[in-house]
């Protein structure tokens, strides 16, 4: 197999720039449009950037670009990261990036609590999946959903907050479960199943 080489490419909008490693140039204008969610034609440059090839095959650390002149925001604030950001008016322990993989963030802070907000998620999860398995005894989870950090009905007018899909006994399709809600939403092509399943009558408007 040949070696990747690494090859810089950018999209002139917001000017966001991605390092793709790829045997030519072709391939890496082709991945990194899509990264970019960019098309072929909308990508400014396509370049053969050699300074990275000893991070073959990818990525490269942010820590390394940004000491390059590139920029981040900080997953956790959103805060722009960048070579110059100690210049700015901010505590300088405040503003030392770290990176957890790709991760990165603007100091410490950002990363502990960002931590903490997974666990907390994580923990969230968990809790749902028991509550559910409580309820609902015998169906199969496809995916479970929290958005944040605790378990919490969704608020007057938002989208769902905390879900669980699965499938119930006989179903094919599918159904999904939201904390706080008394309804289950239900695949067209499983209401059969799903009022077999509960034992309940189908209301007689059903084909
Ligand atoms: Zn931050």
């Amino acid at each position: 197999m040949k070696r990747l080489l690494a090859y810089e490419v950018r999209e002139p909008d917001e000017g966001h720039c991605c390092i793709i490693f790829a045997n030519n140039n072709a391939t890496a204008r082709r991945e990194g449009a899509s990264e970019l969610n960019v098309d072929w034609e909308g990508v400014e440059h396509c370049r053969r950037n050699p300074a990275y090839d000893l991070y073959a095959p990818g990525p490269v650390p942010p820590l390394v670009l940004i000491k390059d002149g590139w920029w981040f925001e900080c997953h956790q604030c959103s805060r722009k990261i960048d070579e110059y950001m100690d210049n700015e008016d901010f505590d300088p322990d405040d503003c030392t990036p770290v990176a957890s993989g790709q991760d990165v963030f603007c100091c410490s802070t950002c990363q502990a609590r960002n931590h903490a907000e997974r666990r907390a998620n994580g923990a969230a999860k968990v809790a749902l999946i028991e509550l559910f398995e409580a309820k609902f005894p015998g169906c199969s989870i496809k995916d479970v959903h929290v958005y944040g950090a605790k378990l919490e009905p969704r608020d007057d007018g938002g989208g769902m907050k905390c879900t669980v899909s699965f499938l119930f006994p006989g179903a094919r399709y599918g159904a999904t479960y939201e904390y706080g809600s008394p309804e289950l939403y239900v695949a067209q092509g499983d209401l059969p199943a799903y009022y077999t399943w509960r034992g309940i009558e189908p209301p007689a408007e059903a084909p």
